[in-house]
Order: structure tokens, then sequence, then C-alpha cells
């Protein structure tokens, strides 16, 4: 058996971003609250020795920092670790959130390597997740216990141009894919916000773009091969083994390593962007007009503003001839973001800092999360923010047009947290409203709350899917569903800063905080997946375990013998 080991820095993502820092002291503001009233000697003595204990913890938290006095003016030097020995690989995912050091991460060069690698694993009851680019906001992917990644295994195998399908190893990278299939004239028919995911990663997962007629992406696999820890190599389609297909086709990496998949693709297209500035009643009367009538849409709120971002693509021949420009310049429409960052540099760091003609270099979401490192908890500091990126969108109306992978590409900011929900909401012909409904909720709720929710918050849509699994899942062809992803920006590298944002995002994540929470979630996901039928592939497929980690194990865990489900 051939394999490599992945070198440390491969996966790893150096994409800290290098935002100038000062640090929060929580130390300071313990020591400067007011002491209370002492009566006597003993409890002078007791609250004396408190307060050299104290000051001795706080002064070795200190030094073991490497912080220096006038560090508010310096830039944050990131949280280091010890030196890792060599044969031990960090992988976190994209935002940094998930981290962990693991001793095996294979890298199988062909099909035999894989099979050999995971019956071996089998036999030796060893954990092999499979792991794609580690994008997963949740770290889905990652296990210290060992993991296997197919980087190396990234070949388009076939492409049928009659058919409009191609057939990849599952390591290639949705970008690289569609670079090959330029030249057939092809494209996948719809993208996620970025195109770094592995196509096994992609569709495992049931990524989704957004337009209420096209589906998740798991919908384009017909047909795949998966490695299986007990039963080897299998092939399966919707006509061979279609129960098993439709389940692993979104199979949460659980189920098998997919080695080879068959997407059907669509022909290469352009595609006309149309963005603009709405609001609540104006979206509210076009909303079942406008998911019906664009190709693709979605929706950008912005928090603690009326303005709600509307971007609608469509193929070029919709619209007669679009102006392709915006009534603004770039520079004209990010000069208001870059003076409130000036003044915000002074606020809170220094003149000189303000005065960095680097400013003017930065993107508007880089921008955006520079100015969000000086105070990301500050309600009225984030408030500010938003507003400016409602007046940048509003600068930013227009028109353009590319080709559609290009187009549906979206800068999503710096490293973050998400939170994304997917649900329900009617048909094209009868649309519920209700994702309408949930943001109003949503908006309310963080205002109620005094949460300082950044923006945008996402809002798309997509058809159903057939994998059972997948968050879209439904029987009936017509259901739409709607995807809210809400964010919190984790734009500093330091760690205590990145601990108190997180501290803050959870508290509104119903993320279980017991046992009984616990139990509380797995039934919820019971009742809205086949939970019995993932369990029993599992146990046919991988009895050891060997796919598995403590998450996947929590949400789906194997209660019963699963014999006895059906
Ligand atoms: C900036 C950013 C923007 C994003 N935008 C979107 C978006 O718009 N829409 C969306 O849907 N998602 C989005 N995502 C999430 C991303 O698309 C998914 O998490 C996707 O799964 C990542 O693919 P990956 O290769 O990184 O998979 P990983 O994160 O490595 O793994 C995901 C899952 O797939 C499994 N897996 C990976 N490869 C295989 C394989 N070969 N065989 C079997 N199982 C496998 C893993 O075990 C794991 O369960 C975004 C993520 C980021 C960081």
């Amino acid at each position: 058996m051939r394999h490599l080991l992945l070198s440390r820095l491969l996966l790893r993502r150096s994409s800290a971003p290098s935002n100038h820092h000062h640090h929060h002291l929580p130390l300071l503001r313990a020591l400067s609250s007011a002491p209370s009233p002492i009566s006597s000697d003993a409890e002078l003595r007791k609250y004396a020795g408190y307060a050299l204990l104290l000051l001795g913890c706080g002064a070795a938290t200190y030094y073991s920092f490497p912080f220096p006095a006038d560090a508010l003016h310096k830039k944050a030097v990131p949280f280091k670790y010890a030196p890792l020995p060599e044969d031990l690989h960090a992988v976190s995912n994209w935002s940094g959130t998930h981290e962990v050091h693991t001793r095996v991460l294979l890298q199988p060069d062909s099909i035999e390597a894989l099979q050999d690698a995971l019956a071996a694993a089998h036999k030796e009851r060893r954990k092999l997740r499979p792991l794609g680019s580690g994008l997963s906001p949740n770290g889905l992917a990652l296990t210290r216990a060992g993991m296997v990644n197919l980087a190396l295994m990234d070949k388009v195998l076939d492409v049928d141009v009659k058919k409009k399908t191609v057939t990849v190893q599952a390591g290639i990278r949705v970008a690289e894919l569609v670079n090959a299939l330029r030249e057939h004239g092809l494209t996948l028919q719809n993208f996620a916000s970025i195109r770094e995911q592995q196509v096994g990663g992609f569709t495992q997962v049931g990524a989704h773009g957004t337009g209420a007629r096209l589906p998740p992406v798991d919908e384009q696999v017909i047909s795949m091969k998966l490695v299986t820890p007990a039963k080897g190599t299998i092939e399966l389609s919707k006509e061979k083994d279609p129960e098993l297909f439709y389940l692993a086709r979104c199979g949460l990496g659980g189920l098998g390593v997919v080695a080879e998949v068959t997407l059907q693709c669509v022909e290469r297209h352009q595609l006309v962007e149309h963005t603009f500035v709405s609001n609540a009643d104006e979206v509210k009367k076009n909303h079942k007009k406008w998911l019906s009538e664009n190709k693709h849409i979605k929706y950008l709120w912005i928090p603690y503003t009326d303005t709600i971002v509307v971007v609608q693509c469509n193929p070029p021949s919709k619209w007669r001839t679009p102006k392709l420009t915006s009534k603004y310049g770039k520079d004209e429409a990010l000069q208001h973001v870059r003076d409130l960052y000036r003044q915000s540099l002074k606020k809170y760091r220094t003149e000189a800092e303000s005065k960095d003609p680097e400013i003017d270099t930065l993107s508007f979401t880089e921008l955006r999360d520079r100015l969000l490192a000086l105070d990301p908890l500050d309600k009225e500091h984030v408030i500010r923010i938003n507003k400016a990126e409602a007046e940048y969108w509003k600068k930013s109306e227009g028109y353009r047009m590319g080709w559609s992978d290009e187009i549906l590409g979206f800068d999503c900011g710096g490293q973050q947290w998400v939170s994304e929900i997917c649900f329900p909401t009617g048909s094209l012909a009868k649309p519920t409203m209700k994702d309408l409904d949930y943001m109003e909720n949503l908006l309310q709720l963080i205002e109620k709350e005094d949460i300082p929710a950044p923006a945008p918050i996402e809002q798309r849509w997509t058809a159903r899917s057939k994998s059972p699994m997948s968050p879209a899942s439904s029987s009936e062809e017509d259901d739409i569903f709607s995807w809210v992803g809400i964010i919190m920006y984790l734009p500093t590298s330091d760690a205590r800063q990145r601990k108190e944002i997180t501290e803050e995002f959870f508290s509104y994540r119903s993320v279980p905080k017991d046992k009984d929470e616990l139990a509380e979630l797995q039934a919820r996901l019971r009742k809205r997946f086949p939970v019995d039928a993932y369990n029993k592939a599992r146990m046919e497929l991988d009895p050891n375990k060997v796919l598995s980690n403590a998450k996947l194990e929590k949400l789906f865990p194997m209660l019963e013998p699963v014999h006895q489900a059906k």
C-alpha cells in the first residue's frame, strides 16, 4: 500500500487575519472593581491574602502571555503553540475554530491504496475519517484519531459532452473541476460562495448556492464509488441500490469514502448579476414574484437597518441591455467606510495609525473585518459598521456580467462562526412566506436582546433534494427551502478576543450544554432525518466506526442494536 503523509503546512491555514488589535485585559477590569467593606483584622488578613493571590495569578497570567507593557499600541502577537513533533499534523478548519493534532493523516494516490487503508483500519479498529478541504465551519471532518484525505486523487476521469456529465476522483477541488470543464463548454449547475471544497466534501454535506428552482449540489450526483471499511468498494447509482445511493450521496462522511463521482453538469453560461438595495415592505410585496422569476436570488439582511440587499442573477437573454456599470466607482463606494475606519482608529488606537495609506488599498470585506476587530462586541460600534455597509451596497447598486462560476461566488469576509438553518417554505406556486417571517423575528430578537450582530445575514433558497440526509430533503418535487446563514466574524488572532466573541455567539446557538439537552437535540434530529436507516447502513458498511468521529456519534448515536431498526 502506498500512502503519503500530508505535510503539516498543506492543510494548516495561515489565514489568521493580519489585523492590528489591542488587547482587552479582563484582568485589569477585575482588579479595578470596587472591594467590599472589610470589618475585622482576620477578614483583613483573609482579603489581603486573596488580593496577593489574585495579584500573583494576575502577574503569572500577564507574564505568561507575550504582551509587552505598551501592548495597546502594538500588533497582536498570535497565540503560539509549542513546536510540534515532526510526525504530528495540525489540521484546522478554514475559520480556525476547530483544530486537531494527529499522527495519522493518510493521502492515498489510488483507489486501491484507499481500499487497503480502510480495510486495515477496519481490521485494526482504527479511525480513518474522510477529510476534504476542511472548510466546514463546524469542523465536521476532523478527528485526532486519524483521517484520510484525497488531495492526491484529483483527476478528471471522463467527460461526456453529449450527456453533459463528468466523472472525477473525489479529491478534485471545485475550482479545478470548473477549470477542466471549461474547454468542454460545461460547468456545474450551481456553486457555494467559495470553490475550494473537494468534490467529496462538497457533495457529502449537500452544499448549496441559491435559486429556488436549483437543488443543493448532492442532487447532481448521478453515481459514485464508495470505498467502505467492511464491504470494500461499492458502486452506487439510482439504478444500483437506490436506497443506499440516496442515503450515501449526502452521507456526512459516515458511510464510506467517496472515491469517484459522476456529476450532472450544465452548459457553460454567463449570468447578469443585478444588485440593488431594498427594504422589508418592498421585499414582502415582490418576494413571490422575485423567487419565481429569478434563476438565482439572495437577500443580504443588514441588522439594525431597514436595508436588504437583493442580488438577482439571470441569463443575459432575459435582460435587454442593462448598463453594465454602477453609478459610483469602487473608490466612491468605499470612501465613507475608509473614513469610518480612520475615525475609529483615532478613537481606539492612535492618530498615526489612522493615517496609514494602506487603508486605501483594502477591500470592503477587509475594511469591515478591521473595523469589527476594534470592538467586535460593542453594539453601537457594530451598528455604525452595519450602516456603513448599507451605504456601501447602495453605492454598489448596478449590473455586472460574467461566467456563472465567477458571478455566483461571494466574498464572505474573514474567519467566522456560522450558524445556518434550512427550513421548508412552501412551493414556488404557493410560498408560505415563512422565510420572511423567520427573518422578521430574527431581526427583532437581535434588537430586543441588544446583540452586536454584524452584517450580512444571508438568505438563500433551493429546490428540494432527494437525499434523505439533506436538510432540504423532501418527497415533494415542488417544495422549496430557505437557508439562512447567521455569522459572527472572528476578525482577530487574539485568543482572548476570539473566546469572548465565541461565547457571545454560542449563547444564541442551541448547542447542548448537558445530557438532557443532547438527548433533546438527538430526538429532534430523529424526527427530521432517517437516523435509523442511516445508522443501519453505517453498521453494515462500517461496524467498527472507522469513519466516525465524536460529532457524528453525538448527533446520530447508535442507541438500539441496529438490526432492529428498519
Ligand atoms: C468561506 C466559506 C464559505 C462557504 N460557503 C458555503 C455556501 O455558500 N454554501 C454551502 O453549502 N457551504 C458553504 N461553505 C461550507 C462548505 O461548502 C462545506 O463545508 C463543504 O463540505 C466543504 O467541503 P470540504 O472539502 O472542505 O469538506 P470538509 O469540511 O473537509 O468535510 C465535510 C464533510 O464531508 C466529508 N468528506 C469529505 N471528503 C469526503 C470524501 N471523499 N468521502 C466521504 N466523505 C467526505 C467529511 O467527512 C465531512 O463530514 C462555506 C465554507 C466557507 C469556509
